[in-house]
């Protein structure tokens, strides 16, 4: 890393040594089918669902990498994070697992599951207004006073590399695809499955999904420099960011197919799918990438699509609320 020029754009031999270090910590999640599925989409879909993964969600791989590449001071003086609710707990537990003391910056309206899973894995919460108070500025500050690392939710290359094992697994497992569907919030996770997808799967044609009221990525895209958004008003909260990253956006730029968006009711109906034919519990984010499958968003028939199902933390409140039967 360089503090004039600010750390390199991660490659795939970072996603590599992130494999070897998540190897026997976080959990090989398998490769899921459905025929469902596949009759419902006319295509052979292959599911990797990081619902199942330690702590529910893929962002513990990029919060272990990222910790664990840390120096013995930096592990000392511990590590500060600001996070909608995964990324959190990611580094709550990454760093209880590592002996590595966290603070976690967290919106006053984060789901109450987030916020005490969060503290329940040792992470030191402080909460603020998301609509009014900037989280960039708190985590600054406390990082300046306190001598803590911050480790960002996705403009990190560590973060990246650690996200892309998620898509390094799924390809290893199910073989080439013609498709990859990636849900997209401030692109750490879409990052790395085009890290990973580009280096052993080349024809892969990768896409990201967004909520649609949140379509900052796209927009991003089509503009050719980053675009912020105010805070998106969706249930996919893990996908609430206002702008990708100064180091997610030119991977996501250099490599991704296109970047479509998903209702908030084709989320629901996603889950809806998951809970009643897979028995999966995956949360409003994490099926934003099965949700461009299943709405036609993007053109899947007859193709072999992996999607990542990134993440299954919802309250069980919430979850009922979204599967209940509209009336
Ligand atoms: C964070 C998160 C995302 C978005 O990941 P980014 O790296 O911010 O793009 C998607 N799904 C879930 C469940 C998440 O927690």
């Amino acid at each position: 890393m360089n503090a004039q020029t600010g750390p390199s754009l991660p490659t795939y031999a970072d996603v590599e040594a992130a494999a070897g270090r998540l190897k026997g910590i976080a959990h090989h999640t398998p490769a899921m089918s459905s025929a469902t599925a596949n009759r419902r989409t006319q295509a052979s879909l292959v599911f990797k669902p990081e619902n199942l993964q330690r702590m529910g969600a893929f962002k513990f791989r990029g919060g272990y990498n990222a910790i664990a590449s840390l120096s013995p001071e930096q592990k000392k003086a511990g590590v500060v994070t600001y996070s909608s609710g995964n990324h959190a707990q990611a580094i709550a537990y990454a760093g209880q697992l590592l002996g590595v003391p966290t603070t976690i910056i967290m919106p006053n309206d984060a789901p109450a599951a987030k916020v005490a899973a969060t503290e329940g894995y040792g992470g030191q919460v402080v909460r603020y207004d998301r609509y009014k108070e900037n989280r960039l500025e708190i985590g600054n500050k406390l990082s300046a006073e306190r001598g803590l690392t911050i480790i960002p939710p996705y403009d990190h290359p560590d973060v990246i590399a650690g996200q892309g094992t998620a898509t390094k697994e799924l390809i290893e497992d199910a073989g080439p695809l013609d498709i990859l569907l990636v849900p997209l919030g401030g692109g750490g996770l879409l990052a790395g499955a085009l890290l990973a997808a580009k280096a052993l799967n080349p024809g892969c044609r990768v896409f990201g999904v967004e909520p649609e009221a949140g379509n900052d990525g796209q927009q991003s895209l089509r503009k050719g420099e980053i675009v912020a958004i105010g805070v998106p008003k969706t249930i996919a909260d893990g996908a609430q960011t206002a702008f990708l990253g100064d180091l997610t956006f030119p991977i996501i730029q250099r490599e991704v197919e296109d970047i479509v968006t998903v209702s908030d009711a084709a989320l629901v109906d996603a889950m809806r799918f998951f809970a009643e034919r897979m028995k999966l519990v995956v949360e409003p984010t994490g099926c934003l990438a099965a949700a461009a499958a299943f709405s036609g968003a993007v053109p899947v028939e007859g193709k072999r699509v992996g999607i990542i199902l990134s993440g299954g933390n919802v309250d069980l409140a919430s979850f009922a609320r979204f599967i209940a039967p509209s009336a």
